[in-house]
Formats: C-alpha cells, structure tokens, sequence
C-alpha cells in the first residue's frame, strides 16, 4: 500500500469531539478521538474528498494531553458508558501497523474500564495488537458485497478476510462490531447482501457482536460533483433527495424497504443481536425496526443497556 507523506501533528488537547450527528436524527452519542486525518485506502465515496484539502495524512501525537482530555471525557460521563472511535476521519487499522498509532489507548482503556475503544476499519491486520488487546477494545469492520468492494474500495481488505479477521478477534476474547455502511443500492444488492448476512451467519459467532449498524449511502453536495465526475454508477443508482441537514439521501421509502429488509435477515441470524441505524429519523426507526425512539438519548441509554447486559459487573 502507498503511503502519501505523513505529516506528525503534535496536539494539546482538542481531537476527542463528540460525533456532530446531523439535525432531526438520531445520533447514538458516539465520540471520536482523531488520531489520523487522511486515509490510504482510498474508497472512492470517502467523504474525506470533499473535506479535506489536500493528500498528506496527518498524524497526531501528544499521548498525555489525549488521556488528559479522555480522563475528563469519560469521568464526567453522566452514568452513561462512553464510547470513543479512532475511525472517523481515517481508518483505524490502515496505518496502525507502521505507526503504532492505537496501542497507548488499547492500554488505557484496559486500565480505565469505564468506556468502551472502537477500532473500526476495512484493513484487516491488527496481529500487531494482539497482545494489547483487552475486552474494553472492540475490533470493528465495515463489510460490503465483494461486488462493491471490487468497484468502489480497491485498496481495502477483500471480504472474507475482514470477517475473518473479525472471528480471530473473537477468539482472542474481545466482542466484534460489523457496520454495513454505506448500503448503496445497485442492481441486484438484495441478493448480495442476503449472501453477505448469511456469511456473518456462518463465520461469526453472534453472542460476542457486540452491535451491528446500518448506514444507507448519504453524501454532502461536494461530493456529489465528484461522484459524476467520476462516474460512479454504483453509488449514483437510486433515487436521492436532500435532506433538512444539506445530505443526500435515498427516499424514505427505499430507506425503510431497506432497513426492514437487513434487520429482519440479522435478527434471523440471532434475535439477541444490537441492530442499530446509523443517523436516521425517529419514524425511520419505528416503520423499519418496530423500536419507537423520542430521540438521541433514547438510542444512548439502548446502547448503555446493551453494555451492561453483556459486560455485567465489568463496567
Ligand atoms: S476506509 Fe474509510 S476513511 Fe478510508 S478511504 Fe475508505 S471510507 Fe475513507
């Protein structure tokens, strides 16, 4: 894999930001840590495009000021359980094996016990970690039809290697979280994504998934120039409107057809898996899934719940 120029930022604070959500959805309270802006695996929908300004992948290091803010972050949690991820404006794997990027915080939070380290990723290499690794670290992939990865995310991890790389974490003692984000639709991606469950069927075990998101393809209007332009025709297939946050969307009824579609095929794998949708809107939520959420905290105290029951007394 190339790696653009690196540039190491040194911060003093300010690269642990809670998740901006978007207006009039509900946001599940999820909080980033910004290790790495930039990413190298180059999906050809990353909204990375359209934000930022140039190639260079920066770096950031200041161990002490990141545990300073996290320490205050988590200890004035408000008695929910805090959840934090490296993977927002990069990818949480992609780079860690060279940069070592994520191991003082698969420490921290082993010591801490009261938050819970999301790596998500679609590189499927975190070997280099395995001695770190601790039940507070929970190993993520984001998984697509081989079909889309193919077309739309050349460099990443095929699938079957993700998902079992997602086993191998399971066996290692920690739980798994799978995101199926973006879902795009594209011609014949019901039959592919019935595969796609079925292989998380096969391939995984269930009890120790921890949650599973939905995210159907959405994109800010920058990105949408350069989607034509680029002629993307996995991504533009569908029919999109804007949203009151400025995003397109598919209709809502795509959306619900959908959502219902994918919770019903996982909640045959196992009734007990965490589905959840990615920033979607409280009737969205009803029609597709049946659960009837007021609002952002109503999704915050189902994933507090969640935590609990599988943690026990361990958090
Ligand atoms: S892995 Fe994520 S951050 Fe990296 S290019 Fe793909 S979508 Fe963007």
């Amino acid at each position: 894999m190339s790696l653009q120029k690196a540039e190491f930022v040194e911060t003093k604070g300010g690269v642990v930001r809670k998740c901006p959500g978007t207006k009039n959805h509900i946001c599940c309270g999820y909080q980033t840590i910004d290790l790495v802006e930039g990413c190298v695996l180059d999906c050809s929908y990353c909204i990375l495009k359209a934000y930022l300004r140039d190639d260079r992948i920066k770096i950031t290091r200041g161990e002490d000021a990141i545990i300073s803010e996290l320490n205050n972050t988590i200890d004035n949690a408000g008695g929910h359980i805090p959840r934090f991820g490296t993977g927002e404006l990069s990818d949480s794997l992609a780079i860690d094996r060279r940069y070592k990027l994520n191991r003082f915080l698969l420490e921290y939070f082993g010591k801490k016990k009261k938050a819970i380290l999301e790596l998500k990723s679609k590189w499927a290499d975190f070997g280099h970690l395995s001695e770190h690794l601790n039940p507070y670290t929970v190993i993520s992939f984001s998984v697509s039809p081989q079909r889309f990865i193919d077309a739309e995310e050349k460099r990443t991890s095929p699938l079957y290697k993700r998902l079992k790389a997602a086993r191998a974490a399971q066996e290692l003692g920690c739980f798994v979280g799978l995101h199926l984000d973006p879902i795009v639709i594209y011609d014949g991606f019901e039959k592919d994504y019935r595969y796609l469950i079925g292989d998380i069927g096969r391939i995984l075990d269930p009890s120790k998934i921890i949650w599973i998101s939905l995210g159907l393809l959405r994109f800010p209007p920058a990105m949408y120039g350069l989607l034509l332009e680029r002629k993307r025709k996995y991504l533009l297939t569908g029919e999109f409107i804007r949203g009151e946050d400025g995003k397109y969307r598919y209709i809502k009824t795509e959306r619900i057809r959908i959502f219902r579609m994918l919770y019903r095929l996982l909640k045959d794998i196992d009734k007990g898996l965490f589905v959840y949708l990615c920033m979607e809107r409280a009737d969205v939520w009803r029609e597709s899934t049946g659960i009837e959420l007021k609002d952002s905290e109503g999704l915050i105290g189902l994933f507090d719940k969640r935590i609990k029951n599988i943690y026990g007394g361990a958090l």
